[in-house]
């Protein structure tokens, strides 16, 4: 073989060599998930409640975040009509099983406290707000520990009224506000929004004007799927007739979103209640 063609056979191994590696760190970066290395943490109150956002969990872990979920009580009290539950360890045991298997579906880091369902609310303030403040130190510890992007919890409605699920909401807002964190940290409430319900009372107790809502995340059918599967895993709590379509019908009736309203801090400092608009 001639010394010229040699060389040119050689330059051509080479520039086929680096259009392979060209190729090769060009799709890596292209299969790069946009929310690599982002943190989201969800704190609800009960097992099951991560179904209000559980579309949104999993698409944010499909699209490579790291999902940590809390679930703060143990739903020793979630006896209802589907099912003949006794109250009890018998069903923290279960609803413990049920949420481990929920979070796992949702590729979601779960975090399941002992709280006691109902935050030991009948025992009066004497058992009631100790557990309360330890709950508080709690998710301090978890925050501080996750060092979370954003955070969503319960807002001021609870979905339902549920005192848990404020109280829940409200500790994880206190945590929030007690120090300045020293990176970007958003924090975000779930929300209804006012014109999707129809009935009067339902409006007021739990209903939020659009206003509100600006923070209005999207879906993909593929999370919702993963969201109806993951509900499933809650069998103690819900009718035994109820399918996965169905969930996905009810949860995407005002199409693919989920609601949040995201905290906001003033901007500026000032000396009156007036004016501030
Ligand atoms: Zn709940």
């Amino acid at each position: 073989m001639k010394k010229t063609s040699i060389v040119t056979n050689t330059i051509f191994r080479l520039s086929a060599f680096a259009f392979i590696i060209f190729l090769l760190v060009g799709s890596t970066c292209l299969a790069q998930k946009p929310y690599e290395g982002k943190v989201l943490l969800a704190v609800f109150a009960h097992p099951d409640d991560e179904s209000t956002v559980s579309p949104i969990l999993a698409k944010y872990a499909r699209e490579g975040a790291k999902v940590h979920l809390v679930i703060v009580t143990d739903g020793r009290y979630g006896t209802n009509d589907f099912h003949d539950h006794i109250a009890g360890e018998t069903l923290v045991a279960t609803r413990k099983k049920e949420m481990k298997c929920a979070a796992e579906l949702l590729e979601a880091e779960l975090i399941h406290l002992n709280f006691h369902d109902q935050l030991r609310a009948a025992e009066g303030y004497d058992g009631h707000v100790p557990h309360a403040r330890e709950m508080i130190k709690q998710l301090n510890e978890i925050v501080n520990r996750l060092n979370p992007d954003a955070i969503i919890t319960w807002g001021p409605d609870g979905g339902s009224t549920h005192m848990d699920h404020r109280l829940v909401g409200a500790s994880v807002t206190q945590v929030y506000l007690s120090q300045d964190w020293n990176k970007p940290m958003d924090l975000f409430y779930y929300g209804t929004p006012s014109d999707a319900i129809d009935d009067p009372e339902g409006k007021i107790l739990r209903g939020q004007a659009g206003k509100y809502l600006r923070t209005k995340v999207s879906y993909t059918d593929q999370d919702l799927e993963k969201a109806a599967k993951s509900y499933r895993c809650h069998y103690s709590q819900i009718d035994p007739m109820l399918t996965e379509e169905n969930f996905m019908e009810r949860k995407s009736k005002n199409g693919k979103f989920v609601y949040l309203r995201k905290f906001e801090a003033p901007k500026n400092d000032s000396d009156s209640v007036f004016g501030n608009n």
